[in-house]
This record gives C-alpha cells, structure tokens and sequence, in this order.
C-alpha cells in the first residue's frame, strides 16, 4: 500500500466530506481483495454447502458460533447461499474436518487451527502458542499486521480458504489437586494439556496426557490424571470439574487468546459470486467478534457463580512459576522454528508484530488493567 504523509492524510480527511478518506477505502478494498476473484455477476443460482465442525453437535458457545453464521448467511444471501452445520462425527468424525473440506466432500469447516499441526506445525501460530498473543493483539495481527497473508499462503497449500471466525480470550491455567508454588510443583505432574503447551509442560518436569474432552472428567476424577486446563469458567463449571479438583489457577499461559478459525474449500469459495463471497467473509467477521463477547460475558457470569456458589480456591500461578514456563516456550518456538521453514518465516512476522504490539500495549492496556480499572 501507498505510504501516507501527513499531507495526503490531511488531504485524504478533507474528501471524506464527500467520501470515504483515501486510507480508508484503500485499506477496505485490500482486505476484500479476494473477493474479486469470482464471476462478477448476480445471479440467482443457489448453493447449498456442508459445514463440518470439530465440536460435538450444539456445543456451547463453539459450536453455537456455526449455526449463527450458517443462520445470518442464509438470510443476508436471501436464501442464496444455505450452509447445514454438522456437529463432529456427524458427517466425518472432529478430526477429520480438515481434510474433508480439503477434499471437497464437504465445503467448509470450523476448527483451531493447532488441530492440523499434523499436517503443517506452523498452523499453531494461527490457534495460540504459549505466552502468545492476546485477543485483541492477535486480530490486529491478522487482519492489519500481515498475519493473513501468511495464513492465506500456508492454508492455500491445502486448497483452503482460512477465516478469523472467533476468539477464546485469554483461558484459565487449570484445575489442580496440589498448590502450584514453584516450578519444582510441576514435576511428575500427570496433566491433561495439549498441543505446545504440553510439550512446555513436560520441559518443566510435567507430564502431559492427551484426553478428549469426555473422558477428562473421569480421568481427574480417578486419577489417571492429577490436573487438567480446559477452557475457561463457563465450560469448565459445565465440565464439573469444581467438584472434583480444589484450585482453579490463572493464567492460562499456554492458550492466551486462542483464534477459532473456519476454512473453506477454495474452488468452492472461487465458484461462488463476489456477493456470496463477501458475504460469508462479513459473517464470519461478524462471528469472529460475536464469539469474543460470548465467552467475556459468559465467563464472567460462570466465575461469579464458581467462587459464590461452589467455593472455588482460586489462585494465581506466581512469577516464579511463570518466568522459567515461558523460558521453555521460546526455546520449543525456536526449536519449532529451525526445524520447519514456514515456521521460521510465520514466527518472524509473529514475535516482530509481538514485540511492537507490546510496546503499545504496555502504555495503553496494561495501564488501562493495572491503573484503571477498579
Ligand atoms: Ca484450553
């Protein structure tokens, strides 16, 4: 994009009398580029595409976020465009989304994209990764700072289209049996922790153990594990684990503001007309924001009843924990980053955008939570 100097700026504001300033419609028309790419016409051709979701069917919040969007596509296309929502293992079992809009046999899908590490480990930079990015830096990141061109790049290797499509803000540190005082505290601890968080874990002496959501429960319970993170208030007081494990620890350091994404089969999206395709571009940055909220409003509502009505020991885990916790993330990173070139070049642009949010962030946010709010 054109560099602004203070007098185009000035100039741009003046014609926004009669327009939209020049930076602004140049920065609109660039994230919309790729909208162009399909027959310029209207039509009244119908599509009906299948959704697949890594979430079990109706799943609070997650699952919810589907249904909304199929919802406000249908009406904004006016029938156009009719997208039905499959829960996990409905059409093809959660894991298999991926590769399943890949393939074409269904259209899109919703997931995190940390599920696919599999497949291409520098998909966790567009999740979460320890110590990361929160909600707010992370969209900046992709929507303005360059993360979706990166995102664009890897995913289209796979024949997918990738969308922002909600946030989890940042998730609680886990429920524990045992207090958390050192770093010493986490050795030989059996804990349900996935992804690189586990693999941070395990450098602090933990042992990470992978379980799917239903079997947690009575994994803590019996245990087969001695802890376990999950998401935040809501879901966990629904998961129960209140009743089970004594302290509810913050922060969740290894999922900081984790991006819920939805991806689309390329030829698919390309076939449909520039109207449709900025249409399901605006609802998913619709559920992208929407989905934020929810989880704030609702955590806040399930933190209150966790600590009024269930008596909940809520703890934060100390610096002395945290500082050698994010120690090993950046070495797991950099491990991460030398063994795989798209990697290197993701958390390139990642940690750069990180560091020059923060300095931001430190003058504005942290005084805003540390001075101003009461
Ligand atoms: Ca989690």
């Amino acid at each position: 994009m054109k560099k602004l100097n203070r007098k185009t700026f000035i100039k741009g504001i003046a014609l926004a009398t009669v327009g939209l300033p020049i930076a602004i419609r140049s920065c609109s028309s660039q994230n919309f580029a790729q909208t162009n790419q399909g027959p310029n016409i209207i039509t009244n051709k119908k599509f009906e595409w299948k959704m697949v979701t890594t979430w079990p069917p109706g799943f609070p919040v997650l699952g919810e976020s589907c249904t909304i969007l199929a919802d406000l596509v249908e009406k904004m296309s006016a029938g156009r465009l009719k997208i039905k929502v499959f829960g996990g293992g409905e059409l093809v079992p959660a894991l298999e989304a991926f590769e399943a809009v890949q393939s074409g046999a269904a259209d899109m899908g919703s997931g995190a994209a940390y599920y696919w590490a599999g497949k291409a480990p520098a998909t966790q930079f567009f999740a979460s990764v320890p110590f990361g990015m929160n909600a707010q830096q992370i969209n900046a990141w992709v929507m303005t700072g360059g993360g979706q061109e990166l995102w664009d790049e890897l995913y289209g290797q796979f024949n997918l289209v990738p969308l922002l499509a909600g946030n989890s803000g940042v998730q609680m540190g886990g429920w524990f049996n045992r207090e958390i005082n050192t770093i010493e505290d986490f050795k030989g601890l059996k804990m349900r922790m996935p992804g690189l968080g586990g693999k941070v874990l395990e450098r602090a002496g933990g042992a990470p153990v992978l379980l799917a959501g239903g079997e947690i429960y009575t994994g803590l319970e019996r245990g087969i594990i001695d802890a376990t993170e999950w998401i935040g208030p809501y879901h966990d007081y629904k998961m129960g684990f209140h009743e089970i494990a004594k302290y509810y620890y913050s922060p969740g350091w290894h999922e900081t503001g984790t991006i819920l994404e939805m991806f689309i089969n390329k030829d698919r999206f390309e076939a449909l007309p520039n109207d449709l395709q900025a249409i399901v571009r605006t609802a998913a940055a619709y559920i992208n924001s929407w989905m934020l909220s929810e989880f704030e409003t609702k955590n806040s509502i399930y933190l209150k009843k966790l600590i009024e009505e269930e008596n909940v020991d809520i703890r934060k885990f100390p610096e002395v924990v945290l500082q050698p916790l994010r120690e090993y993330t950046t070495e797991i990173l950099d491990d991460l980053s030398n063994k795989d070139a798209f990697s290197k070049k993701v958390y390139a642009s990642y940690d750069k955008f990180r560091k020059q949010i923060g300095d931001w962030s430190d003058l504005t946010e942290k005084e805003y939570y540390n001075n101003i709010l009461s």
